[in-house]
């Protein structure tokens, strides 16, 4: 889809994470530049941000680049999730090739607080690895982190997801739930009790909409394991 047209400066800001959002809500109301949002398109109905959208990868960094020049975009805003590294990178090689300006909205990650019981870990596998035999482990991770855990069949293990899995997922027997996390302690302790939850496994990503799940899992005692950027 071509980018809209009009005489403002135009804006792409990479997207796919609610910090991204509310960058566009706040340049579109602010009404001085044309603001595309650009999304992967990896959620079947994303919740899309105001001013244009865009789905879809570019091609690469070649991709990108043409973009940007096609389409006169005169700054980029990565304001990517932390662990999205491709894209990031592709941003930096398309900018410095075309010599677009690139800002990059990082977020930082969470810090322990009194009360959290943290196992921080530098990969999938080694938090596959850390997890007692017995557990029921909440998964808090997208489908194309989860083959790490598979061999762990000693363990439970439920699934968080956004949309349904579109192949098998590598469990014997696992509990899917559909759907995002809730920013609410409250709501995301009451799922983790309902599951009887005895590990929390996610990524350091940073930010308030994930934050609820590690708060809950502070007010139920319950340990996380935590993969570091
Ligand atoms: P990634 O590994 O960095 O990107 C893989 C490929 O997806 C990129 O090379 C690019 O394809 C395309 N892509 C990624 N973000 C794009 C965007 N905003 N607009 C257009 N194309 C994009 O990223 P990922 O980890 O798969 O994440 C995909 C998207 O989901 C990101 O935009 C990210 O903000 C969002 N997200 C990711 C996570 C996560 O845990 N990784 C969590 C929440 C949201 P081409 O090379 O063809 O351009």
């Amino acid at each position: 889809m071509p980018a809209p047209s009009d005489d403002k400066p135009k804006v792409l800001i990479l997207g796919g994470t609610a910090e991204a959002s509310a960058l566009a809500e706040r340049l579109v109301a602010a009404g001085e530049v044309t603001v595309i949002t650009s999304l992967a398109g990896r959620t079947a109905e994303p919740v899309l941000p105001p001013g244009a959208v865009r789905i879809g990868g570019f091609g690469g960094a070649e991709g990108l680049a043409a973009y940007l020049r096609e389409n006169g975009i005169s700054r980029v805003i990565d304001a990517t999730h932390p662990f999205a590294r491709r894209i990031s990178e592709n941003a930096i090689r398309a900018t410095a090739e075309t010599g677009v300006p690139l800002e990059h909205l990082v977020r930082p990650g969470w810090q322990p607080v009194l009360g959290d019981r943290w196992h921080e870990v530098g990969s999938l596998e080694e938090a596959a690895g850390i997890l007692p035999a017995g557990a029921t482990v909440f998964l808090a991770l997208g489908r194309q982190y989860l083959d790490a855990f598979a061999a762990r069949l000693d363990c439970r293990f439920v699934i968080r997801m956004v949309d349904p899995p579109a192949q098998a997922l590598p469990f014997a027997d696992p509990v899917v739930i559909l759907g995002k996390p809730s920013a609410d302690p409250q709501q995301e302790a009451a799922l983790l009790a309902a599951h009887g939850i005895t590990h929390l496994v996610c990524r350091n990503s940073g930010g308030a909409a994930g934050y609820g799940k590690i708060a809950a899992a502070r007010q139920l005692g319950l340990p996380v394991i935590l993969i570091g950027r």
